[in-house]
């Protein structure tokens, strides 16, 4: 099956009590256990025994998952954090190095700073892994994993999937790609020789803006591990509802990825043309410094823009915020709204980013409107704040 039709029916199960067509949401704690004598696998993630081993409308999302990544297993869980938190609790251990973006996740960032060195005694390079030879020169005997995101949030810098994995199998290390900004639709990182995939589903898999969750993807020993651990002893699971909520957000995902992108290009170039804009950085820019790479890895570009303005004075990013009407200002990404976040100059992320964002930056998520109506609510808001 090609990807509009995996992505409405895969997953689904036949419902003998009814004849439902979609499969309905589950809200039970536990199952019935046999009585028999057949053993009980009480921590397994096999059976029905209890919703922490596996619930129904969970495992209907992560079969879905599974085909559209083009992935032997998957594990979902409550929220994104929790998805990549269960790879690095899984797969590292006391002693072990670890190879990450610089520009990535805020949680991840402080997780990888601040909780796995000193409670768990993980030791971590932050890097610029946009530079392969960077990579290179921070793999240690301890390596263990590289782990990156890619295009990075909220810079949207690129880095090469193909080349890092290869330099991580010559030297045995784990590569994980954060794939969320790219969405499954428009980037397969385990095609490209990624051990793991991680996605907040709350972004773009979703798409709707109601619900958290996450997933993990790859091998089906790399993801049993994590499926014990986080599920079963972490205990992250994510809800039958909101597996339910996302795996009908992913009926549509294909349209959806297909008009962000369309209308992120325009965007992108209207904001590209403006003599007050400092930068702006969209994969699917001539400009942008890895536009080599994203092409080659990337069938499409998505809906994330990052840019700037001109302007020496802080209160002019402000009114500018203050004056969109359609564009919200609000974190997450991915839903039909267009979302727009300012990282101001005292956001203590900055100096983790390359040193043309450190004068503060727009993160733009292009939602599902009309380009022109966001082009004139920027145009709008633009004149109120004198910039011509
Ligand atoms: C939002 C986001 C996360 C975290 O996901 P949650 O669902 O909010 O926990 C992780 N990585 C990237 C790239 C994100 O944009």
């Amino acid at each position: 099956m090609k990807i509009n039709t995996i992505c409405v029916h895969s997953g689904n199960k036949d419902d003998d009590t009814y004849g439902a067509l979609h499969t309905p949401i589950y809200l039970t704690s536990n199952y019935r256990i046999p009585t028999d004598g057949t053993p009980v696998d009480w921590s397994g993630v096999h059976s029905n025994i209890y919703a922490r081993n596996r619930n129904v409308n969970q495992s209907v999302l992560e079969d879905k998952l599974k085909e559209i990544e083009g992935a032997e297993d998957c594990v979902t869980l409550a929220s994104g954090v929790a998805a990549l938190h269960s790879v690095f609790a899984t797969h590292l251990k006391h002693g072990d190095h670890v190879i990450c973006s610089q520009v990535c996740y805020s949680a991840v960032n402080i997780l990888f700073r601040d909780i796995l060195p000193e409670q768990v005694g993980v030791e971590v390079s932050m890097v610029d892994t946009r530079d392969i030879e960077i990579i290179r020169a921070s793999i240690k005997s301890n390596t263990k994993l590289i782990h990156i995101e890619t295009p990075g949030n909220p810079t949207t810098g690129i880095s090469d999937i193909a080349e890092i994995s290869k330099l991580a199998k010559e030297n045995n290390i784990l590569l994980s790609v954060d794939n969320t900004f790219a969405s499954p639709l428009y980037q397969k990182p385990l095609s490209l020789g990624a051990d793991l995939v991680v996605h907040s589903m709350t972004k773009y898999i979703n798409g709707h803006g109601d619900a958290l969750g996450g997933c993990v993807l790859g091998s089906h020993e790399l993801i049993e591990d994590i499926k014990l651990k986080a599920m079963v002893n972490f205990g992250g699971i994510i809800s039958p509802f909101n597996a339910y909520l996302i795996n009908r957000g992913l009926v549509t995902l294909p349209l959806r990825m297909k008009q962000h992108s369309e209308t992120a290009m325009k965007v992108a170039e209207f904001l590209s043309t403006l003599p007050f804009v400092k930068f702006v950085y969209y994969p699917g820019l001539k400009s942008h410094p890895q536009h080599d790479i994203a092409c080659k890895q990337m069938t499409g570009f998505s809906g994330m823009i990052s840019f700037a303005l001109h302007t020496t004075e802080e209160k002019v990013n402000y009114t500018f915020l203050d004056n969109l009407s359609l564009i919200s200002h609000a974190v997450s990404l991915g839903d039909g709204e267009t979302l727009i976040v300012y990282n101001d100059k005292s956001s203590e992320k900055l100096p983790y980013y390359p040193i043309e964002f450190h004068d503060g930056f727009f993160r733009l998520s292009i939602g599902l409107e009309d380009a022109d109506d966001l082009i004139n609510d920027f145009n709008n808001a633009f004149i109120k704040c004198n910039l011509k």
